[in-house]
């Protein structure tokens, strides 16, 4: 059966995943890991333990700034920054409801500017955005004041044209994205899940999954590095 570890690592960004140590770090180096529900090294933690729900539904991957200090800091290659966006890619595939962030809003406006034009209509990008956040920025109505300003100094600087401009060869880079959205076609089939005794764990409270997270490190990679046997044979692990 592919378990979610198994997904995750035929994503393109999540080969890597087996090497890390849990040593931390990502975590420690990350500028937004007190924003996300689960810092880089706890999510490597949660995927190992098969906790796809709890995974996918979460803001940790749509709050990397891909700033990729992890990436550089990483002493095993693990590059949690492309791991951030191969559970971007795997939320939006299976249709995982993403709370309290805009990012995947901005990415459909910014990829729907470039379908069209070729290279980014920044104030047809902006004013698609802000129409798919509406109910967001009513929540938070100083904040979405505070952006005008900025906007009025980016037209000014003739930064937010009014006329979009499409490039040469838009024909061509059409083409790139149809050969791209066939590849990944193949790709998402190939990486399908089999859910068949997938059992939906999200009703279970944090302590519950942070338990299960560490046991499950503890049978793998951290038995390893302590150079014990598993815990599935009579070792208590680094719990004994
Ligand atoms: S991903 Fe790299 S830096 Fe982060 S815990 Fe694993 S080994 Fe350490
Ligand atoms: S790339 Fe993303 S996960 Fe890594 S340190 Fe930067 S914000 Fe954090």
């Amino acid at each position: 059966m592919r378990g979610f570890l198994d997904e995750v690592k035929v994503t393109p960004g999540g080969e890597h995943i087996l090497a890390c140590i849990q040593c931390g770090t990502c975590t420690g180096s990350c500028p937004m890991a007190g924003a996300m529900e689960y810092p880089p090294r706890k999510i490597i933690a949660m995927i190992r333990a098969g906790m796809r729900d709890e995974v996918l539904s979460s803001n940790s991957m749509w709050f990397c700034l891909s700033c990729y200090t992890c990436t550089a800091r990483c002493p095993r290659g693990v590059k949690p920054t492309e791991l951030a966006h191969a559970l971007e890619s795997l939320a939006a595939q299976q249709g995982f409801q993403i709370g309290g962030t805009s990012t995947p809003s901005l990415y459909r406006s910014f990829v729907g500017s470039i379908k069209s034009n070729g290279r980014v209509h920044e104030l047809g990008m902006m004013i698609k955005y802000y129409l798919s956040i509406i109910p967001e920025l009513m929540k938070h109505p100083v904040a979405t004041i505070k952006v005008v300003p900025l906007g009025i100094k980016l037209f000014s600087h003739k930064r937010l044209p009014l006329k979009s401009t499409k490039i040469k060869g838009k024909e061509d880079l059409s083409k790139i994205i149809r050969k791209f959205k066939e590849v990944r076609g193949k790709h998402v089939k190939a990486a399908q899940p089999d859910t068949s005794g997938y059992v939906n764990r999200a009703t279970k409270n944090k302590a519950e999954l942070k338990a299960e997270a560490d046991y499950e490190w503890a049978k793998g990679e951290g038995n390893k590095i302590l150079k014990r046997p598993g815990i599935e044979e009579g070792n208590p692990g680094i719990f004994g």
